[in-house]
């Protein structure tokens, strides 16, 4: 599915985040920066060793990257040109300010990328997997903060992608993004 914001491209494909060639891919990082799973893994596998050296130089100057927020590195073997390591919410049942930290997550990233004059980007599905955030959920969440980023930013992007993993995971964000266009009419 695509849709025109402004002057920017809004996809959102199934896929693998690793092969895409937008100028900055997203990563669902952790608050120590420490590779894990999923889609840091192969992040990590794809991009090689200059990843996790650039993340362990910010962990030692600071701390790491709290949840909610963003930190950017190169994308050392990846087309991308830089990865930006964003750190959604833990699930713990929805009382624990999990919709803003989400949000924030994608906000962040966003400004990251516009700040470093990034045109093109591509976003998986942020704390759905081993985060375990409900995913319909999530996408609402998703769409909503990047929808509204762009109506505030008209012309900072050509394109935002979401590569979502799989079908189910795909259609939530379709069924998401829909439903926000349908009551903005
Ligand atoms: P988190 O810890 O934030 O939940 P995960 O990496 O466990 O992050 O999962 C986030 C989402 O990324 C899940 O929907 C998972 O299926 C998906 N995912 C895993 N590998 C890839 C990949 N190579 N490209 C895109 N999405 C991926």
């Amino acid at each position: 599915m695509e849709v025109i914001l402004g002057q920017t491209k809004l996809v959102l494909m199934q896929g693998d985040i690793t092969v895409q060639d937008t100028e900055a891919i997203v990563n669902a990082a952790n608050e120590g920066l420490r590779g894990g799973g999923g889609v840091d893994g192969a992040i990590h596998r794809a991009g090689g060793p200059a990843i996790a050296e650039e993340c362990r130089r910010i962990r030692e100057e600071r701390g790491g990257c709290p949840t909610g927020q963003a930190v950017l590195t190169s994308g050392g073997w990846l087309k991308a040109r830089y990865v930006i390591h964003a750190v959604g919410p833990i699930w713990s049942g929805g009382n624990k300010g999990e919709d803003n930290l989400l949000a924030s997550a994608y906000r962040n990233s966003l400004e990251l990328a516009r700040e470093h004059g990034i045109k093109s980007l591509s976003f998986p599905s942020l704390s759905t997997g081993a985060y375990r955030f409900p995913v319909d959920r999530a996408a609402r969440i998703a769409m909503r903060t990047v929808v509204e980023y762009l109506e505030q930013h008209p012309d900072t992007f050509t394109e935002i992608r979401f590569i979502l993993f799989s079908e189910p995971i795909l259609k939530a964000y379709e069924e998401a993004l829909n439903e926000l266009l349908a009551t903005k009419g």
